[in-house]
This record gives C-alpha cells, sequence and structure tokens, in this order.
C-alpha cells in the first residue's frame, strides 16, 4: 500500500489563496523602508576587509633593494600557473660594476609577471615566497580592456622607492649578507652606498633623500610592505570621510568589526 503524499509545506487558507498572486510584491514593499545599501562604486569605494587578498606587491628592503631573489618558488607554488619568473645574477646588473646588486645574495628576479586573467588571489604564492618578497595588497581593481594588459609586469607590482631609499642597482651594506637583511638588520641606506651611485650615476633622483638620511637630516625610510600604494591610502581616507556621513551605517559597524 502506497502512502499517500503529504506535502512538507502548510497548505494555505482562504485568505492565503486569495493573496498568494500578490504575496511576492509584501518583500518589496518591506524593502522600501530598509536603509539602502547601494554601493556607489567608483564614486564611494568601500575598503575590504584588513585581510583581502588583492593585487601583488613585491617588496624592497630599507636601502632600497628588492626582496625578491628570483627563485622562482612562487611560479612553482602556484595552482593556476599564472606567475612567470626570470632570475639573473646580480653580477650582470650593470655592466663592468660587479658589486652592483638589485637584490641582496646572488640573483634577483630579472623577469616577474602575474597574470590576472588566470590568478584566483589563494595567496600560496605569497606562502611559498622564502624572503616575504611578495605579499598582496587591498587593491582590489583589477581590469582592463585587453588580456595583454592583464599581465602585470614586475614594474606593475615593484614596491614603490619610499622617501630616503636608493634606487637599485648598488652593492648591498657593506659587511653584510642577505642573512643580515631577511633579519632585518639593514634599515636605511649607508654612506659607501651613496657615494657608489654618486659615482656610478650622479643624475639619480634618489640621491639627495638618500644622502640626507645618511647625514642625519632625515628619518630612515619605512619600507612599504601589506599596504596600500599612497595615491590609494589618499583615496582610502575620502572614503572614510564619507563613510562618517553615511546615515545607513552598516559600513562602518562592517570596519569597526574587520
Ligand atoms: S594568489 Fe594563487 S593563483 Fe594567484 S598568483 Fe598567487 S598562487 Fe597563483
Ligand atoms: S617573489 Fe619570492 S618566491 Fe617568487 S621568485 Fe621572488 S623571492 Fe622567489
Amino acid at each position: 500500500m502506497t502512502t499517500p503524499y503529504e506535502p512538507l509545506r502548510p497548505t494555505r487558507g482562504p485568505v492565503g489563496e486569495l493573496l498568494a498572486p500578490v504575496a511576492g510584491f509584501g518583500v518589496t514593499f518591506a524593502s522600501m523602508f530598509r536603509p539602502a545599501v547601494t554601493e556607489e562604486y567608483p564614486r564611494r569605494k568601500t575598503p575590504p576587509q584588513t585581510r583581502f587578498h588583492g593585487r601583488h606587491q613585491l617588496n624592497r628592503y630599507a636601502d632600497g633593494l628588492e626582496k625578491c631573489i628570483g627563485c622562482e618558488l612562487c611560479a612553482w607554488a602556484c595552482p593556476a600557473d599564472a606567475i612567470y619568473v626570470e632570475g639573473a645574477d646580480n653580477v650582470d646588473a650593470v655592466d663592468g660594476a660587479p658589486e652592483a646588486h638589485m637584490s641582496p645574495g646572488e640573483r634577483y628576479g630579472r623577469v616577474y609577471q602575474i597574470n590576472y586573467l588566470r590568478c584566483i588571489f589563494c595567496g600560496l604564492c605569497i606562502e611559498a615566497c622564502p624572503t616575504r618578497a611578495l605579499t598582496m595588497t587591498n587593491d582590489f581593481e583589477l581590469a582592463g580592456p585587453t588580456r595583454a594588459g592583464m599581465i602585470y609586469e614586475k614594474q606593475d607590482i615593484l614596491a614603490p622607492l619610499a622617501q630616503g631609499m636608493l634606487a637599485a642597482p648598488h652593492p648591498m651594506v657593506e659587511g653584510t649578507t642577505d642573512t643580515e637583511y631577511y633579519r632585518g638588520e639593514v634599515t636605511a641606506p649607508t654612506a659607501e652606498q651613496v657615494e657608489w651611485v654618486r659615482e656610478h650615476r650622479p643624475d639619480d633622483a634618489t640621491l639627495d633623500a638618500a644622502a640626507a638620511v645618511v647625514a642625519g637630516d632625515a628619518p630612515a625610510p619605512e619600507p612599504e610592505q601589506h599596504e596600500l600604494r599612497p595615491d590609494q591610502d589618499r583615496a582610502a581616507a575620502e572614503r572614510a570621510a564619507a563613510h562618517e556621513s553615511n546615515l545607513d551605517g552598516r559600513w562602518t559597524e562592517r570596519e569597526a568589526r574587520a
């Protein structure tokens, strides 16, 4: 004997049946009295959560040398095959000046590409990086009109030189190895590095600021890491001001929780 069908949902009464055709409008009607949560992007940009994984960044040490050593571990760790790295010897960075370094140690990343059409922002590459050269910023505005343009080159993700850093290539801080760099014992460019750059690139735009740091007339540079670029900092300040005037207040609550 078969069991009669019993619907799990309660059957409507006569009034429910009468209102059924317009019941869906109840959701619409109720929503009319709720605060609007429309994000007015791009006029107002909602800051992502603090641990949001966005565009990558290749970081620098305080004297301006790059942290990337071109080891390709990030490329091997990437499940989407989105990273392409070509390393090169530091001695080849500048012809005739074998002491020139782009990064501490023997090698540096000569070519570095990330294909953002492939990247799934999993963060495995930054976990694999042995020097903490590669991190991810909060920059989420990754779009473009061409496929080729979505392949970011090294110059697109390399951290800008902070005030007081000396542009590479130049020698490592005298008497140090890459281990001292990794331990954070290099905190500013030195007089020898400034003199080397003055001799080989007298027109280098970073010379004066680095010389001021060496002379003690300016504070030591603070390497940028896990932070937004300066123009995005300004945008973040504008967003914060906009949020204060946001009567809804939902996003402010969300940031407070973050
Ligand atoms: S975040 Fe993930 S997918 Fe993107 S480049 Fe890194 S490892 Fe590859
Ligand atoms: S970013 Fe890190 S893991 Fe990738 S090549 Fe450079 S040093 Fe190696």
